[in-house]
């Protein structure tokens, strides 16, 4: 056993000072960063969207009972778009049509492509003379199921065919035969990763439309569509159900049904961005978080964590358990591990994470403020490590570090190391011991 000099307490006190200096230096670092971003964040969109309502104008496209595809179309769209438009600051929409007007199908992919779209999104209906057809599918540009006897080669004809309508159409879509829609494939191919990607927001927007909305989903399909065909960006083509079909008119057009569909395909699309975030390694979490903190100013003297977890069980910062949340910190008091997430002096970020953890399954997690905690704790100690092994104050084990505590605690010894006035001051020390190869130690509260 072994015990402190005085000079550790001199060391301490200088640490202090120039621990509080260097806090103010990263705090003014940090501000200046944060509006730095948000302010290209406003300017620069990370996501741009292309919605096209189908057909429009004098195409009126199916229609059943008085009811027109058109309608249906553009009121999901609309519904849609003011969703993502005040949900989604990342993200931008670009609309084909906003009224009741018609652009020719190769302009609506000209416009997501001028705009740099990441994502084409085309809306439309289906209509069968059996009128017990109903269901959604959701299809991607694609040369399968398009033989002329198949039901399928019907779905791209009918939509194809509106450029009968066009003016110039022979021109537009060179070579395009329609009683042969392979013929589109000719124009362009769609590239293997646009093909990858169309496919899997297609696979989950089908799954959204039956468990979402209880709907008949009739699967991800490919074919030669013709507004999709030019589009230099993962693009679909959804088929929100047969205004043919008695069920499916009365859901279509209705505000409730059109509702519904809209919030299905917002969260096909949320579901879709998180994942092209994630693989393009762009962190939506935590600039929202910056652009909250821009608005506020920190809480003084306060530091917010979310204790996640108190435990008798040690994990490391990474570990599974954490399901995902990074650099949790473990504090140790009496036999018990306590483990936070985040650490923030403002409200809102705090709040924000808390979210986040309770978003990762930890439903008990709270705030608490970390500094007044800090002040009623008192004093802290690092423990290097436990171990069955009893080391002597030379042993190669403590490399070399002087005044090593050594504690019985059966049937384990604990290594103890320095005393610290603030956690701060702790886990300074504690990113030193770890560089020096003391890879387990953690932060202990003096009993
Ligand atoms: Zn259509």
């Amino acid at each position: 056993m072994i015990f402190k000099t005085p000079k550790i307490q001199y060391f301490l006190s200088e640490q202090l000072i120039f621990t509080k200096i260097n806090i103010f230096y990263v705090f003014a670092c940090v501000f200046f960063l944060v509006s730095e971003n948000s302010y290209s964040q406003e300017k620069e969109p990370h996501f741009t969207l292309t919605l096209d309502a189908g057909h429009g104008g004098h195409d009126g496209g199916a229609n059943s009972y008085g009811k027109m595809e058109k309608d249906v179309t553009l009121a999901v769209v609309r519904k849609l778009g003011e969703k993502i438009e005040k949900e989604d600051k990342d993200v931008k929409i670009i609309y084909t049509r906003k009224d009741d007007s018609y652009p020719e199908l190769y302009r609506r992919a000209e416009i997501a492509n001028q705009s740099k779209s990441d994502l084409f999104i085309s809306i439309h209906c289906n209509s069968a003379s059996n009128s017990s057809a109903k269901g959604t599918e959701t299809w991607v540009l694609g040369a399968q199921n398009s033989k002329k006897k198949d039901a399928n080669f019907s779905v791209v004809a009918k939509e194809n065919s509106v450029v009968f309508l066009e003016k110039n159409y022979k021109e537009n879509y060179d070579g395009y035969d329609p009683n042969s829609p392979e013929t589109v494939i000719g124009m362009t191919l769609m590239q293997d990763k646009f093909l990858e990607n169309s496919l899997r927001f297609a696979q989950l927007m089908e799954e959204n439309f039956q468990s979402n909305e209880g709907r008949t989903s009739r699967g991800v399909k490919q074919g030669p569509f013709l507004v999709l065909v030019k589009t230099a960006m993962p693009a679909v083509l959804i088929e929100t159900g047969f205004i043919s079909n008695y069920e499916d008119r009365a859901f279509l057009t209705s505000e409730e049904g059109q509702n519904k569909m809209a919030e299905s395909i917002y969260k096909t699309f949320e579901q879709y961005k998180k994942e092209y975030y994630k693989k393009s390694g762009y962190d939506l979490e935590n600039t929202k978080k910056q652009e909250v903190k821009i608005k506020e100013n920190p809480v003084p003297n306060t530091e917010f964590k979310v204790q996640i977890l108190v435990s008798r069980y040690r994990y490391s910062g990474d570990a599974i358990q954490f399901k995902g949340l990074k650099n949790v910190e473990v504090v140790k008091k009496k036999d018990r591990y306590h483990y936070f997430y985040g650490s923030t002096s403002y409200k809102s970020e705090s709040e924000e994470n808390l979210k986040e953890a309770k978003r990762a399954g930890f439903t008990d997690a709270m705030l608490v403020d970390f500094d007044k905690k800090e002040k009623e704790e008192g004093k802290y100690t690092i423990e290097l490590m436990m171990s069955k092994d009893k080391y002597s104050k030379n042993s190669s084990e403590l490399k070399g570090l002087d005044n090593v505590e050594r504690i019985k605690i059966k049937p384990d010894y604990q290594y103890l190391y320095g005393t610290y006035n603030s956690y701060q001051q702790a886990s300074l020390e504690l990113e030193k011991l770890k560089k020096k190869g003391f890879t387990n130690s953690i932060i202990v509260i003096q009993r």
